[in-house]
């Protein structure tokens, strides 16, 4: 059954089908500039329905902003079981129930049903497979892990023949949809449906591959081109699916230039650099964007004030709102940092172990964090409520208000990480009058310009070296700016004045999808 035959496309036409429709006709449109593109958007996690970093955001905004240009973008991901659909409409698309999936022994069977985004007018169309997708997280370190979003990878191609949906462009992400363009050029091969596809893999974070022992290859549903797997990875016992991505899309992004040019470094490429610099040509960075329909504290639906850069003294109200909530002492001249993050190595929280207590100690801060994660971490942080209960506030687990007020009602945010695609979260501290303290890498670098008090020039406080005086550095820095109440408010307002928007970074991706049609395949 590798080679699905499209059984049910003549049934399809015509059937149900939320959003523009194209037809098998279509394919002859060679795609020839400014016009409306046809997209198929893979991911594995999608905000607000499912999420547990950045990949949710900037798959939801991008989705909604390709859509609002115009352009027929059809999102595809698990309907996964955390998925509230208690105020969500769902229906089932006809032509798309109990569909067969054959991968390797696995015998699967899904079905679709299509959606309306919260927040957003696009479709998104999840797949329905419980087998796969009701868990206890969304992500698990179960043996069929790689088969969960194989199979996902397959519906969608599935979904796009069934719906005779022939898309200019193939856009996946990450590991967990990283097979799609090789899918393309072998199993889907014969369909002349996708005969002008490209398609585009981005990177939201290297050190997330997805390997599997090769003794499951043939859960790939490759069928006979299961040899044109990588054979290096092979030869080690591994099936590693962003290799394969990295390898057979026609252009690979990422998700900020200067993380572009990180991962093509053994420093920062986690074993994939070489093939990175291998594909450098077809290799571009584009800083990810922020929705600001949901990211600004003039409107945010989750504060109960709201402030723009002249109505800073709302902001000091949310702060002692904040305080209280997370039972800090509310003190408003002292200054409060902010985290909310995924406790993992990545995010450089070790640098805090013996700075963070010093710092306690010498300087007049308290402390909010919320995440969850690795134990070291989540312990560290405790231990330190533990001490300073009226200064220091631990929020073990995921609450999104929660984020909402910290980045609203804290004066510094803090992002020490040891490497970062993109981030997001300093760029909406940016737009919430927070100050970002944060180490040179990745996004980072190219979103937070250190402030210059000569020149009032600068959005925040950026340190270089990822070491306990790098980040003591930062953080005193930001502090002592802190107290020269005027210099403060010019950084304050000179990162408030920023503009991250997706409105404007989604035209960056236009014009790579125009870039990759009007070239040859790769
Ligand atoms: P990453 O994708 O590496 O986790 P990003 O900065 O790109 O980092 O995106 C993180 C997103 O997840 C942000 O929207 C952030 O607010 C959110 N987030 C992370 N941890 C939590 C948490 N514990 N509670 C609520 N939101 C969180």
């Amino acid at each position: 059954m590798w080679n699905q035959p499209a059984a049910g496309r003549s049934r399809a036409f015509g059937a149900q089908n939320l959003g523009p429709s194209a037809t098998r006709s279509d394919t002859g449109n060679r795609y020839t500039g400014a016009m409306a593109l046809r997209i198929c958007f893979i991911a594995s996690e999608v905000a607000p329905l499912a999420k547990t970093g950045g990949l949710a955001d900037v798959s939801g905004a991008l989705a909604k902003y390709l859509h609002a240009a115009g352009h027929d973008i059809r999102l595809f991901m698990p309907l996964y079981a955390q998925i509230d659909r208690s105020t969500l409409e769902v229906w089932p698309v006809e032509f798309l129930q109990n569909v067969p999936l054959q991968l390797g022994s696995h015998a699967l069977r899904f079905d679709v049903h299509t959606a309306r985004l919260p927040g957003a007018s696009t479709m998104v169309y999840l797949i329905d497979c419980p087998q796969l997708y009701a868990r206890g997280s969304l992500y698990t370190n179960d043996v069929d892990e790689h088969l969960r979003f194989i199979a996902l990878t397959h519906a969608a191609l599935l979904a796009c023949q069934r719906m005779g949906f022939a898309p200019h462009i193939l856009h996946c992400n990450d590991w967990h949809t990283a097979l799609a363009p090789l899918l393309l050029r072998t199993v889907f091969a014969w369909d002349s449906l996708f005969a002008e596809t490209r398609s585009l893999l981005t990177l939201h974070n290297l050190g997330y591959q997805g390997s599997f022992s090769s003794d499951l290859a043939a859960d790939t549903g490759l069928g006979p081109a299961t040899g044109q797997l990588d054979a290096g990875e092979r030869y080690a016992g591994r099936i590693n699916p962003l290799r394969e991505g990295i390898l057979h899309a026609d252009h690979i992004s990422t998700v900020s230039p200067t993380y572009a040019q990180e991962i093509q470094t053994a420093e920062h490429g986690w074993g994939l650099d070489g093939v990175l610099r291998q594909r450098a040509g077809h290799l571009t960075g584009l800083l990810n964007g922020v929705d600001y329909e949901d990211w600004d504290p003039r409107h945010d639906r989750h504060l109960p004030r709201h402030y723009n850069a002249n109505q800073l003294g709302i902001k000091a109200e949310l702060k002692q709102l904040l305080q209280q909530r997370v039972g800090l002492e509310a003190l408003a001249q002292r200054p409060l940092i902010g985290v909310v993050s995924r406790l993992t190595l990545q995010k450089g929280f070790e640098l805090l172990f013996d700075t963070l207590p010093q710092l306690l100690q010498e300087r007049d801060a308290s402390l909010v964090v919320l995440g969850s994660g690795d134990a070291r971490y989540e312990d560290f942080f405790a231990a330190l409520a533990q001490l300073w209960p009226q200064r220091v506030a631990f929020q073990r687990g995921y609450n999104e208000e929660l984020s909402h007020w910290i980045e609203a009602g804290s004066d510094i945010f803090l992002m020490p990480s040891l490497y970062e695609p993109c981030g997001l979260n300093q760029m909406y501290s940016l737009r919430y009058g927070t100050v970002p303290v944060v180490r040179r890498t990745g996004g980072l670098a190219d979103s937070v310009q250190q402030f210059d008090a000569d020149t009032r020039s600068g959005t925040g406080v950026v340190f270089n070296d990822f070491d306990g005086g790098g980040v003591a550095w930062g953080l005193n820095t930001a502090l002592d700016l802190y107290q020269h109440k005027a210099l403060w408010r010019r950084l304050v307002q000179n990162g408030m004045a920023q503009d991250f928007s997706w409105r404007k970074q989604v035209g960056a991706y236009e014009r790579l999808y125009q870039h990759l049609l009007q070239g040859p395949r790769t």
